[in-house]
Order: structure tokens, then sequence, then C-alpha cells
């Protein structure tokens, strides 16, 4: 029997402003999600640097509240619910992107079509198959994303964890992922803070070639989507007003 007390919601919102983050109370998740439904997170933190992560870590892992990270929410159903912890995601400047040579260092908050644009601007290839897929590279490093062909395995060099339930912050090279079909071995509390990509050189027209090919008949998925949810809203809203 688990006799373990709940951590309330005020004292991880006075714990987090302690540590110098402010946090959100009952943030509706569903506007973070492709799918646009769903219930509230208890606590929510918007978490800008890699030092407030690790002040965010420090907090949830002596209070032991259920964790949730949130990406671009391409993955994610929310349950009407809601969620009864802290949901956590990253912005700021774990949306950069530096191209250094041949490896390319992500937050774990970029955009994976940004990411695979600038790759392509570089002159890089072998991420070109990421410009359709609506999330971001953490997400992506959680769940081996991947499409005509290749996935995160095949790209990633290493990545930086932040353990959101320990509150530690390791370095993982790409061989300890366990990356599977769709799976890795991140687990739901770990953070992916930081992804660095080994790509090959290549040219940027090839690339751009090979992106829209890859885009062919849906130029941009997500798009797609939104634009499905959208028109259902106009439809039911029409329907009430006539
Ligand atoms: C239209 C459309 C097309 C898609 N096409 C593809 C495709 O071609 N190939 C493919 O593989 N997938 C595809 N997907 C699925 C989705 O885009 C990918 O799984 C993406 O990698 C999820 O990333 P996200 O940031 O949106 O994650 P979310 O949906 O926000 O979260 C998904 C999971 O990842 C975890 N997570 C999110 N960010 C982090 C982080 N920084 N650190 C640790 N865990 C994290 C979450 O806790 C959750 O468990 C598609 C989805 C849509 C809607």
């Amino acid at each position: 029997m688990n006799t373990a007390v709940p951590v309330s919601p005020v004292a991880l919102v006075a714990a987090l402003r302690s540590a110098g983050v402010e946090p959100l109370v009952d943030r509706a998740l569903g506007p973070l999600t492709t799918y646009r439904c769903g219930g509230a997170a208890a606590v929510f933190v918007e978490v800008d640097s890699p030092e407030d992560l690790v002040a965010v870590a420090a907090v949830t892992a002596r209070l032991a509240p259920p964790v949730l990270v949130i990406g671009k929410g391409s993955n994610l159903l929310v349950a009407d619910g809601g969620f009864d912890g802290v949901a956590v995601q990253l912005v700021g400047a774990f949306l950069d992107v530096r191209v250094d040579g041949t490896t390319v260092v992500a937050g774990g908050g970029a955009s994976l079509p940004v990411v695979a644009r600038r790759t392509v601007a570089a002159g890089l290839t072998g991420f070109e198959w990421a410009v359709g897929v609506p999330g971001s590279i953490g997400g992506a490093v959680r769940m081996n994303a991947g499409g005509h062909g290749s996935d995160m395995a095949a790209v990633v060099r290493r990545v930086r964890v932040v353990d959101l339930c320990v509150g530690n912050d390791v370095t993982m090279a790409a061989g300890d992922l366990g990356f599977a079909y769709r799976g890795s071995r991140v687990r739901p509390s770990d953070v992916v803070a930081e992804v660095e990509l080994a790509l090959d050189p290549g040219d940027a027209a090839a690339g751009r070639r090979r992106w829209r090919r890859s885009c062919a008949g849906v130029e941009n998925t997500s798009r797609a989507v939104t634009t499905r949810v959208r028109c259902s809203r106009i439809r039911r809203v029409t329907r009430r007003a006539v």
C-alpha cells in the first residue's frame, strides 16, 4: 500500500517560487497539443534555461509530485480530468540550434522542422526526414521518431538529460539510450534538455529536393492537422448559430 501523502499544489508552487521559478496553477494543457483537448495541469512551469531546469528538478525530486514533460504536444492526448502534478515545458534557450561543422546541438524544445531546415541550409545531410514531423527534438529522442527510412537513432551522438524524480543532470551517449522502433530508455521523468546530432556533409539544393519529396502531397503535416481541427470547430459553431 502506498502511504505517501500527495503533495499539494500550494506547497509545490511555494517551493518552485523559492527556487526562483514562477509556476502557473490550473494551466489548460489542450492548447499546447495538436489535438487541442483535455484538462489542466495542477501546476505548470515553463523553463527557459538549464539552471532553472535543474532548480525545478531539485524541487520535484524533494517533493515527489507526479511529473509530465510536454514538448510540442504532437503525440499527447490529455485526459479530460487533467494532470494532478507538475507539467514542465522547455522554452527560451531550449529552442536554440547551433551548427558547428557536421555537429548540430539543439535545445530539447527545438522544433524538428526548424532543426531540419537549419541543417539543410548549413549544407548537411541526414536530418531532412524530420522536416514534416511536428514535434520537438526532445520528444523525438524519447520515442525515437523517424521517417523515410531514418530515425533519431541514426543521427543522435549524445543527449543531456535532467531527471525530475532524482534531480540529476547527466550526459548520455546514443549507445546508452536503448533506441528501439519508436521507443528509447528515456523515462517519463527524464527531460531531454539538449541533443547533439552527428550529420554528414551534403548539398543544400539536394537536401531541399529531398525535403520537398518527403512532404509531397502534405506540404506540412502539422498544418494539415490543425487545419482539420479548426474546420471542425468552425462547423460546430456554424451548426449552433443556425
Ligand atoms: C501530423 C503528425 C505527423 C507526425 N509524423 C510523425 C512521423 O513522421 N514520424 C514520427 O516518428 N512521429 C510522427 N508524429 C508524432 C510526433 O510528432 C512525434 O512523436 C514527436 O517526436 C513528438 O514530439 P513532441 O515534442 O510533440 O512530444 P509530445 O507530444 O509533447 O510528447 C510526447 C512524449 O514525449 C515526451 N517528451 C516531450 N518532450 C520531451 C523532452 N524534452 N524530454 C523528454 N521527454 C519529452 C512527453 O512526456 C511524452 O511522453 C506525427 C504527429 C503528427 C500530429
